[in-house]
């Protein structure tokens, strides 16, 4: 067995280092690429041996919805990452935030979420958690005076995504995790536009970090998964549900995403750098009316995004003149983007949100939560800089 996060010296290593290393454990035959464990259950030595297993004396391997080594490298190695003491990895983002729920919530609790979530985090809270007697107050991403007026005295759980998707605004966590505390609340942050590589929700106080693996940590758009990190104590209840329940990563989803795992910040970086000069560079177009990135010093929360998070990350959104038509028809005039509504990928995709990923919304909803008809998101990939706005342009022109 080699690199453990929790040896010495891996307690002392960069983010860098822990990306392609943390979690590390060889098999006897000296691989050096992380083994992919493709096995649902595991053997015992003799009948001692499997009851020692089952009855919690010996730990190891049972079950592959329970553990699997594969599973548990990623596990590891993006604990180390956020900074947490664990992680539960999951078959999807919202599988992770449904296990969140089953484990923190009973019936007659309370959930304060902000109102920017991913649409389906919306539908599963408004529609799913309230049948089983779980209420839910929806409230700005950014107003603290919201969130405060909120709480009930059932109120559990505080739950946000920050950068939001797709209007881009910012949270500021830290305040956010000392007013949940105040009331005895959890707070859990949904840091997939951010990744680890950017933001650290953790060291700003929050309880909970939710992932959609599918998105970033993978990088490429191959597999979906999700993950729970945080403190032994919170994410054993997790886990608890997960093994249970059997919302499980399958083993070679997490082999996926642990190469993933390796390029994270490099591929960050390179992602934010492109999103922040198409931003830029978008704000000067005619036909653009609004451009929504945290990156540029016109927004709202520029400063908060600037102390907060390393980069601003490779989502942007903006409208264009012209309502669902002129947007509509930007999106079909490019030819080098994606029409798509995964985002995280090193190909860049491009999504009208008002019909799609935000389609299900009422109008007062999509109002709300700024889902105007001209607004577009862009998730920028890794190409080159100047061919995605040569494809902007081929879409700027589409609209005449
Ligand atoms: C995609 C996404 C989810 C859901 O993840 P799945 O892996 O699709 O289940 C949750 N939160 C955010 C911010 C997302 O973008």
């Amino acid at each position: 067995m080699s690199p453990e996060v929790n040896d010495d010296v891996w307690a002392e290593v960069a983010f860098d280092t822990l990306a392609v290393r943390a979690g590390c454990a060889r098999t006897n035959e000296g691989e050096h690429s992380e083994a992919l464990f493709l096995t649902s259950s595991f053997v015992f030595d003799s009948a001692a041996h499997a009851a020692a297993r089952f009855g919690g004396t010996e730990a190891g391997n049972i079950y592959s919805r329970f553990t699997n080594p594969t599973v548990r490298t990623f596990e590891q190695r993006l604990a180390a990452l956020e900074g947490g003491e664990r992680a539960v990895a999951t078959s999807s983002g919202m599988a992770a935030i449904l296990a969140t729920a089953l484990a923190f919530l009973s019936a007659g609790d309370h959930v304060v979420c902000s109102r920017a979530v991913f649409g389906t985090t919306n539908v599963l809270f408004e529609k799913y958690l309230k049948k089983f007697g779980v209420t839910t107050t929806f409230v700005s991403l950014t107003d603290l005076e919201e969130w405060r007026v909120a709480i009930q005295p059932t109120t559990k759980l505080f739950f946000l995504e920050t950068p939001s998707n797709p209007i881009c605004e910012v949270a500021d966590i830290a305040v956010l995790a000392n007013l949940a505390h105040q009331h005895g609340i959890l707070l859990a942050v949904d840091n997939c536009f951010c990744t680890p590589a950017l933001q650290k929700p953790l060291a700003l106080g929050a309880d909970l970090i939710i992932h959609s693996a599918t998105k970033y940590l993978d990088g490429q758009g191959r597999a979906l998964g999700g993950a729970v990190v945080g403190s032994h104590k919170l994410v054993e209840e997790v886990y608890g549900v997960v093994r249970t329940c059997g919302p499980t990563m399958s083993a070679f989803n997490a082999w996926i995403f642990l190469k993933g795992l390796e390029t994270l910040r490099l591929r960050m970086e390179a992602h934010s750098a492109s999103a922040l000069a198409l931003a830029e560079w978008l704000v000067k177009q005619p036909q653009v009316e609004q451009v929504n990135y945290s990156g540029l010093p016109s927004h709202p929360q520029h400063q908060l995004a600037a102390k907060q998070q390393r980069a601003f990350g490779g989502v942007l959104s903006f409208v264009v003149k012209g309502e669902r038509e002129g947007a509509w028809r930007f999106i079909d005039g490019t030819k080098i983007m994606s029409i798509t509504a995964n985002l995280g990928d090193a190909k860049t995709t491009i999504t009208h949100p008002a019909s799609t990923t935000h389609g299900r919304l009422s109008p007062e909803a999509k109002t709300a939560a700024s889902i105007s008809e001209g607004l577009i998101r862009i998730a920028v990939g890794l190409e080159d800089i100047n061919d995605l706005k040569a494809d902007c342009l081929r879409g700027f022109a589409n609209m005449r």
